[in-house]
C-alpha cells in the first residue's frame, strides 16, 4: 500500500489538485527567495548592511561573516577570533535557547582592524558625519569586535531570547540603540547586566582622549 492514490485525483478535481500542486511550487520557490530576501536583509542593524556591502570585498579572513553563521561555526574567523570566555558563554546560550526553539546567528563577531576601517568609512559617508556615524560604528582602536570582545547577533528572536535570559550566562546588551550588540560581563551572573549606555557615544571606552 502505498500512501499516495492517484485513483482519486481522477474521481476528484483534478484541476484543483493540479493547481494545489502548483501552488506548492510556487510556495516552495517563494520562500526560497523569501529566505534569501530576509537572511540578506536581516537589517535591523546598519552594521549589518554595511557588513553585507563589504562581503565582496573584505574576505572572511577579514571576520565578515556568512549568512547562517553560529556561534559553533569555529572555521570562521570571526567566531573563532572572539574572548574564549565570550563564545564560551554564547555556546552555552545558544544550546538552552535551541531547546527553546530559537536559533542565534552570528551577523559579525571578531573583526580585523581593516574591516573595522571600512565599516566607519561606509558610516561615514551613510550618516554624513563622523559624529553621527560614531553612534554606530567604533574606530578600529575602539571597537570591541576588533578585540574580539563583542559579538552581533541575530535574528529578532535571538535577541530578543538574549535579552530576557543572557545576564545568565554573563551576556549583556551594551547600548540601548543596539538590541543586536552583546558583550561578556561576567559579574551579570550574580548581579544582572549593568545599565546600558544610550549609545556608543556614551561609553567611556570609545573616547580615547579621555584614557590618553
Ligand atoms: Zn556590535
Amino acid at each position: 500500500m502505498t500512501s499516495r492514490e492517484p485513483a482519486r485525483t481522477t474521481t476528484r478535481r483534478t484541476p484543483r489538485i493540479l493547481v494545489a500542486g502548483l501552488l506548492v511550487v510556487i510556495a516552495a520557490i517563494a520562500a526560497a527567495l523569501g529566505y534569501q530576501a530576509s537572511s540578506s536583509s536581516r537589517a535591523a542593524s546598519p552594521i549589518d548592511v554595511l557588513g553585507s556591502e563589504h562581503r565582496g570585498a573584505l574576505g572572511e579572513a577579514d571576520g565578515a561573516v556568512p549568512d547562517g553563521t553560529t556561534v559553533f561555526d569555529d572555521k570562521i574567523p570571526g567566531v573563532a577570533n572572539l574572548d574564549p570566555a565570550l563564545l564560551g558563554a554564547l555556546r552555552q546560550a545558544a544550546t538552552d535557547a535551541a531547546d527553546d526553539g530559537v536559533d542565534l546567528y552570528v551577523d559579525s563577531g571578531w573583526r580585523s582592524p581593516k574591516y573595522q576601517e571600512q565599516l566607519l568609512h561606509e558610516a561615514v559617508s551613510k550618516y554624513g558625519s563622523e559624529k553621527e556615524a560614531a553612534r554606530w560604528v567604533a574606530t578600529p582602536n575602539t571597537s570591541a569586535h576588533v578585540s574580539g570582545d563583542a559579538v552581533d547577533i541575530g535574528p529578532f528572536d535571538a535577541t530578543a531570547w538574549l535579552s530576557e535570559h543572557g545576564a545568565k550566562y554573563g551576556l549583556c546588551q551594551i547600548y540601548r540603540n543596539e538590541p543586536w550588540h552583546y558583550e561578556l560581563r561576567p559579574e551579570a551572573i550574580d548581579h544582572g547586566c549593568p545599565p546600558m549606555y544610550a549609545d556608543p557615544t556614551h561609553d567611556p571606552r570609545m573616547q580615547p582622549a579621555e584614557h590618553e
